[in-house]
Order: structure tokens, then sequence, then C-alpha cells
């Protein structure tokens, strides 16, 4: 195994300091698979302070991380490295994380604390990789498995479920039958987890390349974490668009969607109102009129629990408010959405309606998809070629206008409509074209 030369140094001044210093967690497991370096932690047996006073005797700078919890991080050609004294986690409460840490001295301990086998091994160049768990033999045949007892371990801390489901995803992996049935019987538990914690899981959980098949395998633990997603799992729709159920279509639109965390949240809660607006006609097929501005207000009080940023509450229920496409395909002006949301919400929408489409009945949707994949590239070339489609792009502004006579609200209300006219190419986007219209109005 080959970390990095600033690692390995820093595992040298340790062992030459009389400690033992390993990398361990998510790097060794990462550089087995091939995967590209991640951020190398260390664990060793020196305490904090040793730690410290070993950084500085070798004029390492060292940032107090989490004292409490063991960590220095350690600043060595401007990369940053969190040292971690070998620990074992004092008594869970409430299923979350531990009131204390106590340290240790053997790295057997600090290896079992750990989530999963795969997580659970360590390396330095003398010993070479240390792994108590199986975890290599795990890799290899692509399995998450709890370290010890997995009840216990999710017992102890419940946001393991979520890290399981999010491996699972990201690697591929399958979840240990003894590890998935723990899973079931724990996942209640994740009510008392922190909503921030779930949500960086279920973010990266999303973007897996395995997200559709977790989501379906562990579709309760996501019923769980967003109980309104509940009432699409067994919601039929008798329509010749659909071919699977609601939630069924949610996974594979998630499935569809560029692996993008805020385009595939949004892909998970788009349809999050059906099931409240459902209604069938005499001839028994399904509707869901108005399903998108009501899944937006639902995917709204998701967003809030999660505490998720503004930039994500604001742009999914954005996509979402807006995804049921209203205008025909053929009517669609993509100036018109470029001038109404912006380049980056108008692209990422039109994105959701594609992946959206994907999950449509296959016989039908060949036409649509072309449609708007020909909107998109549209979309690229109107940005290129410099287009106004914003009030700043216009070729007047306010001032211009002020001296025409038009005053206070007047003044905004009519560059509106010039901008208007100059997106629907009714007038030319030059200062004269447009004086001379306001001239002549
Ligand atoms: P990533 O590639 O996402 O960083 P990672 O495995 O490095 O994956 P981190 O959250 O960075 O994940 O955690 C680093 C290591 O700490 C893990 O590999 C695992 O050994 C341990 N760990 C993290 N969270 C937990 C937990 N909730 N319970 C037990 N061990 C954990
Ligand atoms: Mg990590």
């Amino acid at each position: 195994m080959n970390i990095s030369e600033n690692a390995e140094k820093l595992i040298n001044l340790l062992s030459d300091g009389g400690y033992k210093a390993y990398a361990v967690g998510g790097c060794v497991r990462d550089f087995l698979l091939g995967r590209p370096e991640q951020d190398v932690d260390i664990t060793t047996s020196a305490k904090p302070e040793a730690v410290e006073e070993i950084l500085k005797r070798n004029s390492v700078r060292a940032v107090e991380t989490g004292l409490k919890h063991g960590t220095v991080t350690a600043v060595l050609n401007g990369e940053p490295y969190e040292i971690t004294t070998f620990r074992k986690d004092g008594e869970y409460k409430d299923n979350r994380r531990p009131e204390s840490v106590d340290f240790v001295d053997d790295v057997k301990e600090d290896l079992s604390r750990r989530d999963f086998t795969i997580n659970a091994m360590a390396y330095n160049h003398k010993e070479g990789i240390v792994d108590l768990f199986g975890g290599q033999k795990d890799l290899e045949h692509k399995i998450i498995r709890a370290v010890g007892n997995a009840d216990l371990r999710f017992k102890e801390d419940a946001l393991r479920i979520m890290r399981a489901l999010r491996f699972s995803a990201a690697l591929c992996f399958d979840i240990e039958e003894n590890t998935k049935k723990a899973i079931f019987n724990n996942m209640y538990l994740l009510e008392h987890i922190a909503k921030e914690r779930i949500f960086t899981e279920l973010k990266k959980l999303l973007v897996g390349d395995n997200a559709m098949q977790v989501l379906d395998e562990y579709k309760e633990v996501i019923g769980v974490i967003i109980p309104e997603l509940r009432p699409t799992f067994a919601c039929i729709q008798n329509n010749p668009w659909h071919i699977y159920n609601v939630y069924g279509h949610i996974i594979h639109a998630v499935d569809a969607a560029p692996k993008d965390e805020i385009i595939r949240l949004t892909m998970l809660l788009h349809d999050i109102g059906k099931p409240s607006v459902k209604t069938t006609d005499e001839k028994g097929i399904d509707h869901f009129k108005f399903h998108a501005p009501v899944g937006a207000e639902i995917a709204k009080t998701v967003l809030k629990r999660f505490k998720v940023s503004n930039e994500i509450y604001d742009k999914v229920t954005t996509l979402i408010y807006y995804h049921q496409g209203v205008e025909n395909v053929d009517n669609i002006r993509i100036k018109r959405w470029l001038a109404k949301i912006g380049e980056d919400y108008t692209k990422a929408l039109f994105q959701v309606r594609i992946a959206d489409l994907y999950a449509h009945n296959p016989e039908k949707i060949d036409y649509e998809v072309k449609k708007l994949n020909s909107l998109l590239s549209e979309l690229a070339e109107t940005i290129a070629a410099g287009e106004a489609f914003k009030l700043s792009d216009l070729a007047v502004n306010g001032n211009d206008l002020l001296s025409l006579g038009y005053k206070g609200k007047e003044i905004g209300k009519k560059l509106n409509e010039i901008l208007m006219l100059v997106v629907d190419d009714q007038l030319h986007n030059t200062k004269k074209d447009i004086m001379d219209y306001l001239n002549g109005e």
C-alpha cells in the first residue's frame, strides 16, 4: 500500500517517538479498492499531548481540533491530517454519540469500535495491513458487515444504519444478512439521530451507483427518515404513461438523473404530492392534478426538518414546483424559462424533466426526451451567444427610462415588459431599437 508521503512522514515521527501509528479507516478501504486517494486519517497510541509535543519538536503545525475526542490536526505542506489517539467509546446514551471516550493502548480496541469491517482496517509500512475483522475478505466479496454484534452496534449509534445504506449505494456492495436484519430491527432509532447527520448520509446515498437498489430494498428505512414518502410506497398509478407505482417511478427517476445531489434529491421528492391529490376517472384512469405545487409544499416540510442550506431548499422546491410539464414540449420557449428562473435552475429543470420521463412507460417517451434534450442544447447555445434574458442584459437601464419621464415603480414594470419582448424576439436588444419603441408608444 502506498499512502501519501506526508502521512508516511507523520507515522514515522510518531513511531520514532516510541508510539504505534497507522493510517486507518476510509483511506485504507479506498486504497484497497483502487479508488482515488482521500484524506488519510491517522490513529496512534500517543495521547494528544504527546502528539502535540512530537509535532512541535519537528516543527509541524498542530491544530487542536477535538482534544476531548483525542484528535489533533497536523498541517504538513499545507495538507491537514487528523491524528486521533486509539480510543474506545464510552457509554452510549439515546443511540447517539458516546458521552465520553477512553484512550487505550491497543489498536485492536480502536478498530473494534469502528462501524463496518471494511472501515476497520489500519496500515503502516512496518506491519502492513492490520485486518482483525475480515475487512479484506468482505471487500473482495463486496459486503458491508458490522464489526461485532450488528444489533448492538446499531443500538449504540443508529446513524450507522444510514452509513450502511450509504456505503451499499456508493460501493455497490450488499449488506450482510445479520447486519441487514439488525437494520430493520433498529431503524426506528433513527428518529433520535440529528437530522443533519442523517441528511449528510442521505445525500451520499443518492449519488451512489447503486442508489435505486438501496432505495428499493431499504424503503422502510427511507420511510422512517422521510415519513411523507410512505403513502407513495403502495400508490398505484393506473395510467398508460406509467408502468410503476409512485415509489417505483420515484426510484427509477433517481436512477435516471445525473449524479448530482440536488437533482437526485429533487427526484426523490418530486412526486411526494401525488398520493394526496389522486383521483380516478370513470374509465378507471388515475390522475394527479396539481401534484407538483402540492409536492413542493410537502418537500418544504421535509427539507426544513433536515435543516438543509437555503440553496438546496430553494432549488429543490422550485424544481419540484415546476417539474410537471404543464405546457406542451413543442411550445416550450427556453428564453422564457431563462427569464423566469435563470440559467442554473432552467438547466436543472430540464435535467429533472428528462429523468422524470425516463421513469415513465418507455414506449411513450421518445419524442419528449428528444425535444427536451434539444432544448438543453438550445439553452447552451443561448448562453454561449450571450443572448439577453435578464434585466441586466438589456441595452437600456433605469436611467434611460427616467430620462424619458418614467417614474418609480413604472420603471421596473416597463423594463420587464421590454425584457419579455426581447426574449420573445419581438424587439431587438439595442438601445436605439428600444428607445424608438418607447418613444413610439
Ligand atoms: P468517506 O469516504 O465518506 O470519508 P469514511 O469511511 O472515511 O468514508 P468518515 O465519516 O470519514 O467515513 O469516518 C472515518 C472512519 O471513522 C470510518 O472509516 C470508520 O472507521 C469510523 N466511523 C465513522 N463514523 C462512525 C460511526 N458512526 N460509528 C463507528 N465508526 C465510525
Ligand atoms: Mg473520511
